[in-house]
């Protein structure tokens, strides 16, 4: 098989079929984990048992073909990668109706779960990645569909009928949950949030305790690759397509977005569940899932990961 046309790739560059797969191969011997280095998310405790050796990694093509390798078929928590697609649906619905009223577009250089910061500006959140603007975006979703975290499933769900809530994390969350409440209660407080407080976190939480593998991940995230289309249909326009991808560039890893960007080049979302998802406008997504996190609630071999593939493919939006 000629490698161009096993595998569209960005300027010309770009591994074909068979590399690919030899170059995941090699991706997991590299970086899996051989030492529990990294943290574990304390507000989570469901997440602290999560085996640290475990590393996965898949690439969903636009041409409909999934490579994967190391424990990419295991399920994880995906955590803040729901925030791409429940932002996806509030601007899917009816164009964001609104919601860039109510949160903005810029990097926020604090901690996801930061309180400060949206005091400090009154209550309209830097972006819909941190936990603040995903809120927001959950009471848009409420106000859109009532079932906010049912309707971010069924979009989840959608290319691979796989995706499901795991009761367990979602309660052990939920009874840690002060500072997502205190965040909802000071959203209200100061005039953005619609539903009471309670509804928003518990269904923003119920998003965030699916569990996916990083085939399904990719596989669900193609959309943005491919010009808002997914393998179950059109998702959103092109061009929302593209304004999710630039939110996720400059807003996706939190207060790391310039070093990720730096080392890895490509719009992303992590979640403290230790996954990534990364987009290869035209060509790709790529999920890639290992617990242990850095400073920032980042995963740490993923990262790493992600920086030797893009350095590798030529995979880069720059
Ligand atoms: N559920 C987590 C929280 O709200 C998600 C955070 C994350 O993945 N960065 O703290």
């Amino acid at each position: 098989m000629g490698l161009a046309t096993a595998l569209p790739a960005g300027g010309g560059r770009g591994p074909g079929a068979l590399e690919l797969g030899g170059l995941l191969e090699d991706l997991v011997r590299v970086h899996r984990p051989a030492r529990p280095l990294g943290s574990v998310p304390a507000s989570i405790p469901h997440l602290a048992g999560v085996d640290f050796s475990r590393f996965g990694i898949a690439v969903a093509t636009v041409s409909g073909e999934v490579f994967s390798a190391g424990d990419a078929a295991l399920p994880f928590s995906i955590q803040s990668i729901s925030k791409v697609f429940s932002l996806a649906l509030a601007l899917g619905h009816d164009g964001g109706g609104g919601l860039w009223q109510r949160v903005l577009r810029e990097p926020s250089g604090t901690a996801f779960n930061s309180l400060v910061q949206l005091e400090a500006e009154g209550g309209i959140p830097r972006n819909p990645f941190i936990n603040a603007g995903a809120l927001v975006v959950t009471d848009h979703l409420i106000e859109a569909f009532g079932d906010a975290s049912g309707e971010v499933l069924r979009l989840l769900a959608s290319p691979s009928g796989r995706c499901s809530v795991n009761e367990e994390a979602f309660a052990s969350e939920l009874a840690r949950s002060e500072r997502n409440f205190a965040l909802a209660h000071f959203l209200a407080d100061l005039g953005n949030l619609r539903n009471p407080a309670d509804a928003v976190v518990r269904h923003y939480v119920r998003q965030c305790s699916v569990e996916m593998s990083c085939a399904d991940v990719a596989r669900a995230g193609l959309f943005l690759a491919n010009d808002g289309v997914g393998p179950a249909g059109r998702v959103v326009s092109p061009s929302v397509a593209k304004r999710i991808g630039a939110v996720m560039l400059t807003c996706g890893m939190y207060d790391a977005a310039g070093e990720f960007a730096y080392r890895v080049g490509l719009p992303s979302k992590s979640g403290v569940g230790g996954g990534i998802l990364a987009i290869v406008p035209g060509v790709c997504a790529i999920c890639v899932w290992s617990p242990r996190l850095d400073a920032h609630g980042n995963s740490l071999a993923g990262t790493s990961a992600l920086a030797e593939l893009t350095d590798r493919t030529g995979w880069s939006i720059f």
